[in-house]
């Protein structure tokens, strides 16, 4: 797709220049570009700030009819239509909370031969719920005025990614209505599965994919077990690696963003919060002060950091595991984007899963604006939705347990993308140990442990019955007699984290399942680990060997 000239090459480059103002083309823009001209589905993963917009706007400016591109935000939306418009390129939106004579003024405007727009943005709940829009692309299609459908953000469209939206899953509609209107669908994240649900909720047909590397060579990974001291952990680090710099701190809850900032605060940063219960001046106001360098840090939710360009983050900081491996990958990609050495730092702590997984049940955790819609209360999710939530969530906690693994090699399988670890030269923490490690058969240690959990009746925390294999005396286990089972003591010779790896693989691979509750009126988490007896008998009907890697020394 880059080698040949096609009839329109030469009016490309020309435009490109003068237009937009750029030199040459970015990776993939081209061949993305002579594919979609040449009335092919198209579906293009690249990274954040990899230029995906000039792939729909090039050809719109040199292609006769408008285009017509689904977004997800309004406020995406304004800044794409003012940078259309500051290059003369017109350009309009529709959005619900618009007045009804504007929206009037932009149908009227449409249905007249000499129609000025070249692209038209809609969000996604314009096409869900607006038959006056329906009508109207049909009317831009019967005189074929109707040249290209956009969807930006694709990965919304699927239940598997992690920015699901609802009226996403209605775009299908488009395909079904204007077979032979080529799609370009774009996404900056998204597994091979996403990728599929995506091409088949939206009916593409032919699909051209064009995908870039996910892997970020400037960016540094490391895992670090959460202690009480987290916050002073963190500042250490910063006053070490990053002293005066600028990064973000990715925090669970609202509460946790407004501590960890005041704590920083103390310690002498320039530090903020920023979170979604937050009036949207104020959130405007704090970004205004980061990108002008007035505060270094933000302790944010994810809803921070959409559309947010700032090229000098040289560190993010996760104070709390992130729900799942995409992600993880995208927020960590907002460190190092002028391609400067940045570090991307998680504080990993067991007990977070717990915390998370009831937050996921309860539909408490702050979504991205992409996921919440604009407007939109957030819900508890159920069925399939809690159980991809909870899958992508126990991925990303096997991530974290994994101390051996290359991490990058860990987050491009993801991706389904190859990679040779001797290729992170060491950049992150497990290649950085240096170590040699060993596969081992930890079968046998599986099945004491799931015993285990059946002997002390299915009543106690995975702590619990890892202090009790290990033989411990404390006053608790003699509370619970626990002392007296055969099993106590039983992985005394194992090294202190080999038990608890192979506890919380079982919990991954849902033979044990952590069944979380609210234990009193304050709200505290307890939970409690039990059997799944239907995926637990295979394991002893000898179906079933586990092997797990670790360092040779152990
Ligand atoms: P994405 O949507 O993939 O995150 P954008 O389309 O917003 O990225 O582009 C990111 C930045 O790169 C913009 O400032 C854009 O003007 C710039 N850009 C895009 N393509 C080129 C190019 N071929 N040459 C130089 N700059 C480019
Ligand atoms: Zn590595």
């Amino acid at each position: 797709w880059s080698s040949r000239e096609f009839s329109w090459t030469k009016k490309l480059e020309a435009n490109n220049k003068k237009v937009f103002g750029n030199h040459s083309f970015r990776p993939n823009q081209r061949e993305v570009i002579n594919a979609t001209m040449s009335g092919y589905d198209v579906f293009v993963l690249m990274p954040t700030g990899g230029g995906k917009s000039l792939t729909y706007q090039l050809p719109a400016l040199v292609y006769p009819g408008i285009t017509l591109v689904i977004s997800p935000l309004v406020s995406l939306i304004q800044d794409q239509i003012m940078h259309l418009l500051q290059a003369n390129i017109p350009a309009a939106y529709l959005s619900a909370n618009m007045e009804w004579t504007e929206q009037q003024e932009i149908l009227r405007e449409l249905d007249s031969d000499f129609c000025k727009y070249k692209l038209l943005y809609v969000t996604p709940e314009k096409i869900a719920k607006s038959d006056a829009l329906l009508r109207q692309l049909e009317r831009l299609h019967s005189r074929e005025f109707l040249a290209r459908i956009v969807i930006d953000e694709a990965h919304c469209v699927s239940q598997w990614g992690h920015d699901f939206r609802p009226d996403y899953q209605g775009l299908g509609i488009l395909k079904q209505k204007f077979p032979t209107i080529p799609v370009l669908a774009l996404t900056a994240t998204a597994t091979i599965s996403v990728k599929e649900d995506v091409v088949q909720a939206l009916g593409l047909m032919n699909c051209i994919v064009f995908r870039q590397s996910f892997n970020r060579p400037n960016l540094r990974y490391s895992v670090v077990p959460k202690t009480k001291k987290c916050v002073e952990d963190i500042d250490k680090f910063i006053k070490e690696n990053h002293f005066d710099e600028c990064g973000i701190i990715y925090c669970l809850s609202r509460m946790d963003c407004e501590k960890v900032a005041e704590k920083l605060q103390e310690y002498g940063h320039k530090a903020a919060f920023y979170h979604g219960s937050m009036e949207p001046t104020q959130r405007a106001m704090i970004q205004k002060q980061w990108s002008k360098d007035e505060i270094n840090i933000i302790c944010a939710t994810v809803a921070f950091g959409m559309g947010i360009n700032k090229p000098d983050v040289r560190f993010v900081i996760h104070h709390s595991l992130p729900k799942s491996i995409e992600g993880y990958h995208q927020e960590c990609g907002r460190a190092g984007r002028d391609g400067q050495p940045s570090s991307c730092v998680l504080y990993y702590s067991y007990s977070d899963y717990i915390r998370v997984k009831h937050m996921l049940s309860q539909g408490v955790l702050e979504q991205t604006p992409f996921a919440s819609g604009y407007n939109r209360a957030s819900t508890a999710p159920s069925g399939r939705l809690l159980e991809t939530n909870t899958e992508n969530l126990q991925r990303m906690v096997s991530y974290c347990e994994n101390d051996v693994d290359c991490r990058r090699l860990l987050q491009l399988i993801h991706f389904g993308e190859k990679f040779d670890s001797l290729n992170c030269q060491k950049t992150c923490d497990n290649c950085s140990k240096n170590q040699s490690c060993v596969e081992k058969d930890v079968t046998e240690i599986a099945k004491q442990l799931v015993e285990l959990v059946k002997m002390t009746g299915q009543q106690s925390s995975s702590a619990h019955i890892l202090e009790v294999y290990r033989g411990s005396l404390s006053q608790f286990v003699k509370k619970h007699r626990h002392e007296t089972l055969s099993l106590h003591g039983a992985g005394k010779h194992l090294a202190k984290n080999e038990a608890s790896r192979v506890l919380r693989h079982l919990v991954m691979e849902d033979i044990l399942v952590e069944d979380v509750k609210k234990s009193d009126i304050y709200g505290s988490l307890s939970s409690v680990v039990k059997v799944n007896e239907s995926r637990a008998c295979n394991l002893f009907a000898g179906g079933l060997t586990i092997k797990l890697r670790f360092p040779s020394t152990v």
